[in-house]
Order: structure tokens, then sequence, then C-alpha cells
């Protein structure tokens, strides 16, 4: 891990992404889609292959040391997370494989035990399809009620109708953090204020924050906080459900297994104690590992500095694209983060995406997994350019030349 000292030297940082220094079809990579997954620095990369090399068992089941070992590792990533978060016990932290499995964890097993007929979930119109889904999927199983918060043409939520909509009948509000289709920075605070004084627990997805923004879960006071390790400069197929121990407590197991059991007969299992009850199965250990390298990796940044360093970028990007003729911005927030969506006048998103590739330059292009969003900003997709600790202005000199050269093409 470089030494990084002020002023922010992203090209140190980007040193350490052995990715961004390969080529494109001939081109120089500028590599503007860390929303949908980031990059791996050389910290991750060397501790998942220590692990590899020197640790691996099964955990939790060998008294052998190399399982020890594994075991180690694996709860070592525990205590890394509960860290990270700040959260008050080992107990509250459940590895899953991300924030899709974190959400239909809640949805299934505290929802599906929890729900009656005419109880209502209230969600908000930028979410992205894994917190749309496993509610909708749950309404169906019990007759609870999906209510969907409005957001407006600038992209930001609705707070009064957001608290207008929480009644009695509201058991949780599920929302995210930050919108991967927009890019909105939504005030939680004030959301989970609200939905706490109506009575209702409250969800929040993290999918799109854990990696600009420090973390408190004991600050935020929410009831679950969910996101994936991939958006954290870590492995995919890991992630965490963080879940407040009183409320798990009220939980029962989802899927039942190995790992999670204390004692089975054909007379009845008895459950594991927390959070083990939720872990069924033999877990990803490899995952766990790259991720604690990963919030090593970014403490040692600071992530202050690269949300500053993200903001810069953002505010830089806006003003380029703004200047390009027929660009359109979805998303003009005065709160955003580090992702901006837009559409060319003249040529489709994805047409858009082909030629950027062509010119080097990986954007994502498609409706992000918020179909509603697009629904709402009256598109059929958006090109989407977002940033991460090691984007550079080069990227984004790349994107305004390529976005030149398509409307060459298509002019
Ligand atoms: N929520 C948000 C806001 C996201 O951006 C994403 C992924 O893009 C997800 C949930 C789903 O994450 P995963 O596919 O890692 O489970």
């Amino acid at each position: 891990m470089n030494d990084i000292v002020q002023p922010y030297d992203v090209e140190a940082i980007r040193r350490d992404f052995p990715v961004l220094s390969t080529t494109v079809r001939g081109k120089r990579l500028a590599f503007l889609d860390t929303a949908a997954s980031s990059q791996r620095p050389l910290p991750v990369i060397e501790a998942v292959n220590h692990y590899e090399r020197t640790s691996h068992a099964n955990v939790h089941r060998g008294v052998y040391e190399l399982s020890q070992k594994a075991t180690d590792a694996f709860e070592g990533a525990r205590e890394r997370t509960r860290r990270f978060l700040n959260a008050a016990s080992l107990r509250e932290v459940i590895f899953t494989r991300g924030t899709t499995e974190s959400i239909n964890l809640v949805a299934q097993s505290w929802g599906r035990s929890t729900l009656r007929p005419g109880d209502e979930i209230l969600i908000t119109w930028m979410e992205h399809h894994a917190n749309i889904v496993p509610w909708q999927m749950l309404c169906e199983q019990t007759g609870a009620v999906l209510r969907v918060a409005p957001i407006d043409l600038r992209g930001d939520l609705d707070l009064d109708a957001f608290r207008a909509l929480l009644t009695p009948r509201t058991r949780i509000a599920a929302f995210t953090q930050v919108s991967n289709a927009l890019g909105t920075v939504l005030p939680i605070a004030e959301m989970i204020a609200a939905a706490r004084a109506a009575g209702a627990l409250t969800l929040v997805d993290g999918a799109q924050a854990v990696a600009h923004r420090r973390v408190d879960v004991q600050a935020m006071d929410c009831d679950f906080y969910v996101f994936s390790g991939h958006k954290l400069y870590a492995p995919t197929g890991i992630g965490v459900l963080w879940a407040r121990e009183a409320v798990l407590r009220t939980m029962p197991p989802w899927q039942g297994g190995g790992d999670m059991i204390l004692s089975v007969s054909f007379n009845g299992t008895r459950y594991n104690e927390l959070p083990y009850r939720f872990e069924a199965g033999t877990p990803n250990i490899t995952g766990a590992v790259g991720l604690a390298a990963a919030m090593d990796y970014v403490d040692a940044i600071g992530l202050e500095r690269i949300n500053a360093h993200e903001q810069r970028l953002l505010e830089r990007a806006t003003t380029a694209l703004l200047a390009v003729p027929g660009l359109r911005i979805i998303g003009e927030s005065a709160h955003k983060a580090g992702v901006v969506s837009f559409t060319l006048e003249g040529v489709h998103p994805h047409d858009l995406g082909t030629i950027l590739d062509a010119e080097g330059v990986a954007v994502r292009t498609g409706h992000h997994c918020a179909m509603p969003v697009m629904d709402f900003f009256d598109v059929p997709a958006t090109a989407r350019a977002s940033f991460g600790c090691y984007s550079n202005d080069a990227d984004l000199d790349q994107l305004i030349v390529a976005l030149a050269r398509a409307q060459e093409v298509f002019g």
C-alpha cells in the first residue's frame, strides 16, 4: 500500500490497480464504471492470494491448525467489518453474497414472519431493483402493501411525501443511501428519524455509499444496513447485512443447513447463536479476507479524502458534459455522489456505449437496474459515468473526446 500523503496522489493510487494500466482495443483504459463494480487494488489481490496459498480450509469445523487459520481469517474479517461500520457487536455482522442477498434475507426472515395483510412497506422511486423486487415478493406472500415515495425532476426525493406516506401500518422503510442511477445522496438522517417516529424499522441500502463516505451504523440509527464487497474494491460474492441485535433476535433463520445449527435430530433442530444462525453452509471465506483488506485499503487513504476527490471530479465532469451539444444530464440534485447519468441527442445509449468502448472508455449503458427511474424521466436508458478513488482527469478528458467522436459518427 502506498504511503499516501497530502495532496491526494491519484497517480500513486492508480499504480495499486493493475487493470488500470492495461489497454482496451489499443487505447488507454478509462474505467468509468465503478458504480457497477470497482476494480481491486494489489493489497486486496495479495491478501486473497496469501490466504489461498497458506491458509485455506473449511471454517468453524476442523480442530486441525489449517482450519483454525482459516477460521481466524474469516472471523478476523468479521471484526474488521464491525469496526468499519462501528457496529456494537460481532453478533450483528452477517456475511452474505451481497446487497441483493442481504435484502432478501431481511424480507424473507423478518418480513415473512412479521407482516400481516394490510401492513405497509415504504420505499422510494429511485431504488435499485434489489430494493424493490424482494419487497414485491414479500407483499405477494403476506398481503402487505408496497408504497413508493415520489421523486422530483432534479432527482431528489420528495421528503414531505415520504413523511406523509408513513402511517401506523408502515412496518419498514427501505431506501438507498445513494442512487446508483442518478447519483443522488438521500437525506437518510431525516428519513430514519421520520420512520422511527412512525414506529417503522429502517433498512438502508449502502451499496453505492460505503466506498465513498464513512458509515457509522450506531450514529445512523437504522435497523438494517446492507452492502456489497465488490463496490468497495473487494471481490464479488461477498457482502454484509448489519442488523441491530434486538431485531435479529426476533428473526427466524432464513436458509437452513450446516453451520447455522447447534444440533440436529429428526425430533428437531436447535439453531446456532448469532450471527451464525443466518449463515447456512460454507461461506465465502476468500471473499471475506478480500473484504477486510479492502476496508484497510480505503481507510488508509481516508474515505473523506476519497469523497473529496470524487466530488471534484463530479463537478468537473458535470461542467464538461453540459458543454457537449445535445447532452442531457439525468439527475441534477445538489447532493450527488460521483455518478453522472446522461443521454446524447440522436444516439441511443447502447450505440453510445459501443462507440465509447472503441475509444477505450468503459461506461455503463442501460437501465442500471432502476427501470422505474428510467420511466420517470421518460428515457429508455442512460449512459452513466461513475468514479472511484482511482479515477482521474485523463479519464474524463478521454470521455469528452469520445463523446465528440460519437457525435461525428451519428451527426
Ligand atoms: N443497491 C444499489 C443501490 C446498487 O447500486 C446495487 C448494484 O448496483 C445493488 C443494490 C445490488 O448489488 P449486488 O448486485 O451487489 O447485490
